[in-house]
């Protein structure tokens, strides 16, 4: 199973991850940042529609996201991690 991870701390809220979601699975949450922006989240904490296809880690303007892809005996490989600090 694909897993996305949210580093809630970047995120501005603007919800261009949810819009290119192929599966829909991502939407405004009700939690605020340090920021002040409502973060985005995984509808019902549910990963399993997740095709680790990394629309939203590679739309997003703030860097926030990283996706993961599992391979065939579960290990969890990094497919893309956008962050460059
Ligand atoms: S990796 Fe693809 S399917 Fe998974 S949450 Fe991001 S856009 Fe949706
Ligand atoms: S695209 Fe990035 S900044 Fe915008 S809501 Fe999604 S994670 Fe947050």
């Amino acid at each position: 199973m694909s897993r996305v991870i949210f580093r809630e701390e970047r995120c501005k809220g603007c919800l261009l991850c949810a819009l290119v979601c192929p599966v829909d699975m991502l939407e405004q949450s009700q939690r605020s940042n340090s920021q002040g922006y409502r973060v985005v989240q995984v509808k019902d904490q549910d990963m399993s529609p997740c095709k680790g296809c990394a629309f939203c880690a590679l739309i997003c303007p703030d860097e926030a996201i990283i996706v993961y892809r599992s391979k065939k005996d579960d290990a969890l490989t990094e497919l893309m991690e956008a962050e460059h600090v």
